[in-house]
């Protein structure tokens, strides 16, 4: 299919708009070292800027090349990424970071086929380094691209589908085509971010308006479409933070369930909706041999992820005399030391207000 007359105008009017109203501000942009693009596009993956900007600066201050964060600690590492959440993208990022280092000479990989192979970076982080890092003519496709094309080329398709998925990379690859390849993403996913917003985009100041189907034919709210529903699956999960004269227990998780490798006191997960079921609560004290002992629920807590919703509730239990029998493999930390663990979001949540500790 040859390139109709809106898509040869798009670049030219994106790019104009970039260079003289594009305001937005971010301390990665124009950033050329392609293991800083990686981390910014990686702790960007479900977060929001404001929220992943002290993170990149303390990845950065704390391993300002690929062969440092190689080199690193695991649990440092989880530690510095502790609050972001998706612990997947950081081991991912971590496996990633030491092929690199003993397999690449430390050096990024310069290509984007070579970038897509790393555990980690899918087409998305391949593009965006391959563009930002080398000028190389990879578009990238985030939620404010495909906002911003389905709109501008009033494409029904829904985007989340692999043929979706294709029509909009071979038009985006069609628009960048001729155009300075860092600039042009950048500007789009900007456009997308400040101008092109999902609920109430600001067409008056959109350098694409003469150009937009959806502006036109009134399709604004409807597009872009998207056929599935993320299915939820509920999950309720209990800990007992079991406290000996100023120190409390805890164990690192495996790496078979969600949070792998992080540190979390002793934990049961019910199969039912209530975590206070009072024969849980009296199977979990006779195993751990708590009888004895008075257990007070000290709080529950709520956390969404993508695909789960968390419901874990907190049970405290004194044992000054040392009588809770823990399986192998808990350690007895002192809660001035507990900043010295990584904990998942909401294990940190209660600690950190239960004993008042800083985590950074
Ligand atoms: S004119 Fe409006 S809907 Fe169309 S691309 Fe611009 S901001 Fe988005």
């Amino acid at each position: 299919m040859g390139t109709t007359s809106a898509q040869k105008k798009f670049g030219a009017l994106l790019l104009t708009w970039h260079d003289t109203e594009n305001e937005r501000e971010l301390p990665w942009k124009n950033e050329k070292d392609p293991y800083k693009i990686w981390l910014s596009e990686v702790i960007l993956q479900q977060t929001r800027a404001e929220q992943g900007l002290p993170y990149y600066l303390k990845f950065t201050g704390t391993y300002p090349t690929v062969q440092a964060l190689a080199a690193a600690d695991d649990d440092d590492v989880f530690r510095l990424w502790q609050g972001l959440g998706y612990y997947n993208r950081c081991k991912n990022m971590l496996k990633a970071a030491r092929y690199i280092a003993l397999q690449n000479g430390g050096k990024m990989p310069q290509t984007y086929d070579e970038l897509v192979q790393l555990p980690g970076i899918g087409t998305y982080t391949a593009a965006a380094i391959a563009s930002f890092a080398y000028d190389l003519p990879h578009p990238v496709i985030d939620g404010n691209v495909y906002r911003v094309l389905s709109r501008c080329f009033a494409i029904k398709t829904p985007v989340d589908t692999t043929i979706g998925k294709s029509e909009i990379a071979v038009l985006a690859s069609k628009l960048i085509s001729g155009h300075p390849p860092a600039r042009f993403n950048q500007a789009i996913m900007d456009l997308g971010a400040t101008v092109c917003k999902p609920a109430a985009p600001i067409c008056a100041k959109c350098p694409l308006e003469t150009l937009c189907v959806a502006s036109k034919q009134d399709l604004i709210q409807i597009l872009p479409i998207k056929i599935r529903k993320t299915n939820v699956t509920e999950r309720h999960f209990l800990y007992f933070v079991i406290e000996n004269d100023n120190h409390i227990y805890i164990h690192k998780r495996g790496d078979n369930d969600i949070w792998a490798n992080l540190y979390e006191p002793y934990f049961f997960e019910a199969n039912t909706g209530s975590t206070d079921d009072i024969e849980i609560l009296s199977r979990i004290q006779d195993s751990l041999n708590l009888n004895n002992l008075e257990v007070k629920m000290a709080g529950k807590l709520r956390q969404r992820l993508t695909h789960q919703l968390i419901t874990s509730t907190f049970y405290v239990v004194s044992d000054p005399e040392s009588k809770a029998m823990l399986p192998a493999g808990f350690l007895r930390v002192s809660i001035h030391e507990l900043n010295k663990y990584a904990f998942p979001k909401s294990t940190l949540t209660f600690l950190t207000k239960k004993y008042m500790f800083k985590f950074h």
